[in-house]
């Protein structure tokens, strides 16, 4: 009995510094290791930098430098999300290409900026139904880590690329916000939005108020406050010069945001360093975004729990061998055994669980 309070004991100590320990010296240098190998390697086909050009006033203005940057991190993104036709699709870099220029260009000002919680885009011809009973949709973004969207409403955003109207910035506007706040991947985004939600709300009290009037934002942005920011960003990045002067206020905090300001065309990025530097290092994790990791759902709660449990024990288990004059092999394989099954499960609160 004593025996089981100690370990519950040094469990509920150990088990934050193992898990700690994993993810700072193993997980997050080994992965950052990977992402920069990939990221330095990735390049662009003439063909995509084309597309990229056609599509993209905000990356044909770049500097050549920051262009550079942006086409790496499109590869990136083309490398690490999978592009799944439904349907009678079939899926064209041009497609593929839009989802990810709109992905870039939106997080174009942050380190993090690969929105891992979503690694499927679902393609389809058409608007949809999810069910028989539900509206026709042009896409959305699901909790279960996918984006999915209509190739027709994806071309009519971007066959006007001033109206303020664009379904893939749109979409990805709200992927933005479930990876960096629910999912914790961006906390200085999270702590950022909070200060851009009181600006909202004044611009929403201020729209009740004259409702008669027409507003720079289309009427859907007023839905609610995830609308509004979706719709901002379509305005910011299609007409940044009337967004500007319409609401300069709002157009200031929303660059505050996104650290960007598409107004100056050559350089939008606000904060230097942020494109000279690869993904590696700049990207691990903050204590606080760990821990919104493990409680991201009740499996990668259980997964951290089981992890935390054999590391604690084989820790434990390594300790004794040790504290003893003559450390058995047993005890070390065994030590061993568990130390592999933490490191697995562990892995699952990042990789396998949260990529339903
Ligand atoms: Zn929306």
């Amino acid at each position: 009995m004593n025996d089981l309070i100690s370990f519950i004991a040094i469990f509920l100590l150990l088990s934050p510094i193992v898990f700690g320990l994993f993810y700072y010296l193993i997980y997050s240098p080994v992965s950052g290791m990977f992402n920069a190998f990939s990221y330095r390697n990735g390049s662009l086909s003439i063909d995509q930098q084309t597309l990229l050009a056609n599509r993209f006033k905000f990356y044909s203005q770049l500097d050549p430098e920051l262009k550079s940057s942006f086409e790496k991190r499109v590869a990136f993104f083309l490398n690490n999300k999978k592009f799944i036709p439904r349907e009678d699709i079939v899926i064209t870099d041009e497609m593929k290409i839009l989802l990810a220029g709109g992905a870039v260009q939106l997080t174009f000002g942050f380190h993090k900026y690969k929105m891992s919680y979503f690694n499927k885009i679902y393609l389809l011809p058409q608007s949809y139904k999810l069910s028989p009973r539900y509206p026709f949709m042009k896409g959305h973004v699901s909790n279960r880590g996918y984006i999915m969207l209509s190739w027709k409403a994806i071309q009519e955003g971007f066959a006007n690329p001033t109206d303020g109207i664009n379904l893939v910035l749109h979409e990805l506007a709200h992927a933005l916000m479930v990876s960096a706040i629910e999912e914790g991947e961006n906390i200085d985004f999270a702590v950022d939005y909070h200060v851009w939600e009181e600006w909202v709300k004044e611009e929403m009290n201020e729209q009740r108020e004259h409702t008669n009037e027409k507003h720079f934002f289309r009427n859907y942005a007023y839905t609610n406050g995830n609308e509004f920011f979706a719709v901002a960003v379509e305005n910011f990045f299609e007409r940044p010069l009337e967004f500007s002067q319409s609401l300069p206020q709002l157009y200031l905090q929303l660059t505050n945001l996104l650290r960007l300001d598409p107004l100056n065309a050559s350089n939008p990025v606000l904060i230097d360093t942020v494109m000279s530097s690869p993904p590696m290092g700049n990207d691990a994790l903050k204590p606080e975004e760990l821990f919104s990791m493990i409680f991201a759902s009740p499996l990668s709660f259980i997964c951290f729990v089981i992890g935390a449990l054999t590391g604690t024990y084989g820790t434990i288990i390594l300790f004794e061998a040790f504290a003893s004059d003559t450390p058995n092999a047993i005890s070390l394989v065994y030590a061993t055994l568990l130390f592999s099954a933490s490191l697995f499960f562990f892995v699952q609160v990042f990789v396998k669980v949260r990529k339903k």
